[in-house]
């Protein structure tokens, strides 16, 4: 518990800092773009060829340096959690264009719905977010193309589970799990990859946020997060999200049980 909050301390401090530095940034790339933008005008149609081609190269360096701070900026905002119930079997296939165009054609796309799925308790604009951050990073993993699976289904995260995971309840979570058949991560990559910044990436294609914000976002839902991964042979990423506690449940006085606290039952914090 004590390195969950630590987690989420340094989240916040995270999120603050590059909120603050990306706004200021985005600023600073107006000036840029727009000054690169008038010089090239004032060359106009016969200007010297290597000088357009230096400005044309400014201004894409400038348009991806846009797009990182787009992505700081929604990172830092971090919108406070609306949690409600969710079929995570509908929010997946509402997601299929998406996930299409995001892992092009080189990828195969399969999704195993469990049949009879328990309503999730989440914030369901966050888990398609979570969802796209996953997708991203398996398409990058998978540059030569591969097969992305996701899976539902009903779980229950037994007592020895919890115990070794430490940061979990035991009972009954909607499990989302998301694999590919890419790179994989060597084990030293896995105990690393839920720290904000940390990334694998070149610059200007990784920010190291993606994962750091899954990870915080199963973690204020009250669920839990695990990956499992080998290197050359792929990664799968195991997304639980407490499963949304019936009127009839609530009301029984196992509900108040202190092991069961961390399950919202409603509100977010
Ligand atoms: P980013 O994708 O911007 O680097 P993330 O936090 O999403 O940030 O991921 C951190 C790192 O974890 C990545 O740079 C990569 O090394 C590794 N990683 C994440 N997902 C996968 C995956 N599906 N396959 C292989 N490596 C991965």
């Amino acid at each position: 518990a004590e390195a969950q909050l630590r987690q989420a301390q340094k989240m916040e401090a995270v999120g603050q800092l590059t909120g603050g530095v990306a706004h200021d940034f985005n600023n600073l790339l107006t000036v840029i773009v727009g000054n690169l933008g008038m010089a090239r005008r004032r060359l106009g149609e016969d200007g010297d060829n290597r000088v357009v081609q230096a400005i044309a190269g400014a201004l894409e360096g400038a348009r991806r340096a846009a797009a990182l701070t787009q992505r700081l900026l929604a990172f830092s905002r971090q919108q406070p959690l609306a949690p409600e119930p969710v079929d995570a079997n509908r929010l997946v296939s509402g997601m299929s264009d998406l996930l299409r165009r995001t892992l092009g054609e080189d990828v195969a796309i399969e999704t195993v719905l469990a049949g009879g799925l328990w309503r999730a308790q989440a914030d369901p604009n966050q888990l398609e977010n979570a969802l796209l951050n996953l997708a991203v990073n398996a398409r990058d993993a998978m540059p030569k193309g591969g097969k992305l699976t996701i899976e539902t289904s009903n779980t229950y995260l037994d007592e020895a589970y919890a115990v070794s995971r430490q940061e979990v309840c035991s009972g009954q979570y909607v499990a989302i799990c998301v694999s590919d058949t890419g790179m994989g991560m060597s084990p030293d990559v896995v105990a690393k990859v839920f720290e904000p910044f940390f990334t694998t990436k070149p610059i200007g294609k990784g920010t190291g946020l993606g994962l750091s914000q899954v990870y915080g976002f199963a973690k204020q839902s009250g669920g839990h997060v695990a990956i499992y991964s080998e290197l050359g042979q792929g990664t799968t990423v195991k997304l639980y999200l407490p499963r949304l506690r019936q009127a009839v449940i609530e009301s029984t006085p196992s509900a108040a049980k202190p092991s069961e606290l961390s399950l919202p039952a409603g509100r977010g914090e």
